[in-house]
């Protein structure tokens, strides 16, 4: 696979496009810069200044779709124009009340109404710990009970619709009961093809053995596993709460570990896959590579419906568009949420991309080199 081809990686940029992605990796590849940023964020917030001025045009018209589902539109339409599909997720992480938890709730069930036939959606998704009031491994039995409702009640809508749902995985301290819980809705809801996605955080010391471990269940069971294939988001905090709480650094000791657990589990489920299905969420190259080079030596369709590749809205676009303009299945998850609910996650994304040097470093060099290749063109 070639990611280095800019025009087909950058097709759906406008020449502003291209010049705020520019300023805005330029920006965020430096920590100072990001730091600074996000203390001032947060002390705005914290005094309710309001900060949509700054955010909108910068870090949220990069990475988020819209404020609403309906304002998404454009962007899931112009992705599918380049045979890309979208996975609609609600970002607000503003809080866990029982009004916060209510909200996410219904709008997950909007974005399931939403997708069902809807061509340009291949997937819904929630993140587990948005449904629950407090924080998941200290609630009561009454709350875990609702919690439980409410995650049954989305995959059932799901189910009901014909549409599938990823389940996202989150911090350590609370995977076991997701796990649990998405294990008991995989085996109610993929009977006949996997509607429930499971994800597994492949910086996980674990994942390789409870992905056999799993398998093994479903087979006995009589289900198709979905699984979803991450590296993982948390590593830092994961390595400090170990500490902290003094159990066992439950991640990888080393990214070369890691990728090698990710890369053994896009085989091992390839090798399944008539028992399995297949959604691999990362920017990595190698990664990436692989999962399309299996897929060709295994004989299967480009875009066999059993196996999908995704990335993130406004990153490595040159992966996304390249693979789908070989025929492969693509996805982008395309954030959507008001300004100030989808902070956290905008954060996030100006801190990852700060933290992988490298990753920053190769969407810079991309864009310049269309930016060129554009001018070179016109003239
Ligand atoms: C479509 C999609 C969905 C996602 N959903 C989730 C989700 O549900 N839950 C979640 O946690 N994350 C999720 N992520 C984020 C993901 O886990 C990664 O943080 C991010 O994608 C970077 O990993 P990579 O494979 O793209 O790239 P790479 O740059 O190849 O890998 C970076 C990752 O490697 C791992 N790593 C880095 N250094 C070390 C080290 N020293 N030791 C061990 N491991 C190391 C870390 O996981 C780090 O994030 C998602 C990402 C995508 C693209």
């Amino acid at each position: 696979m070639d990611f280095n081809n800019t025009q087909i990686a950058f097709s759906m940029k406008s020449a502003r496009d291209l010049r705020n992605a520019k300023f805005l990796f330029s920006t965020i590849s430096s920590p100072a810069l990001v730091k600074t940023f996000k203390a001032l964020t947060l002390a705005a917030l914290k005094i309710r200044f309001p900060v949509s001025w700054i955010v909108k045009p910068t870090l949220y018209r990069q990475f988020v779709g819209g404020e609403t589902l309906e304002e998404c539109t454009k962007s899931l339409k112009l992705l599918s124009d380049y045979n890309i599909k979208s996975v609609l997720d609600y970002s607000a992480e503003g809080g866990s009340t029982r009004e916060d938890v209510l909200r996410t709730y219904q709008e997950t069930i909007r974005s399931i109404d939403y997708a069902r036939s809807n061509p340009v959606i291949a997937f819904t998704v929630f993140k587990p710990t948005g449904m629950a009031v407090g924080p998941l491994d200290a609630c009561s039995a009454e709350e875990m009970e609702s919690f439980r409702e409410r995650f049954f009640s989305l995959c059932r809508k799901a189910y009901d619709n014909d549409v599938r749902i990823l389940i996202d995985a989150e911090h350590f301290a609370t995977q076991d009961i997701i796990d649990a819980i998405t294990e008991e809705a995989m085996e109610l809801f993929n009977k006949k093809r996997a509607i429930v996605y499971q994800t597994l955080q492949m910086y996980r010391t674990d994942r390789l053995e409870y992905l056999k471990r799993l398998h093994s269940a479903s087979i006995a069971r009589g289900y198709i596993p979905g699984i979803k294939f991450v590296r993982g988001a948390y590593m830092e905090e994961e390595r400090m709460l170990a500490k902290q709480r003094g159990y066992p650094d439950p991640i990888n000791p080393d990214k070369i570990t890691t990728d090698r657990m990710y890369d053994a589990g896009l085989e091992y489920v390839m090798d399944n896959i008539d028992s399995m299905e297949l959604f691999s969420g990362t920017h990595n190259y190698d990664s990436n590579t692989l999962l399309a080079e299996l897929i060709d030596k295994k004989g299967l369709k480009r875009n066999d419906e059993r196996v999908w590749f995704s990335q993130l809205y406004g990153m490595s676009d040159n992966i996304s568009f390249n693979l789908a303009a070989e025929g492969y299945n693509v996805c982008k998850y395309v954030p959507y949420a008001p300004v100030k609910d989808v902070l956290p996650y905008l954060l996030r994304r100006a801190e990852e991309n700060t933290a992988m040097a490298g990753q920053t470093g190769r969407e810079l060099q991309l864009i310049n080199a269309e930016i060129t290749r554009r001018r070179r063109f016109r003239s």
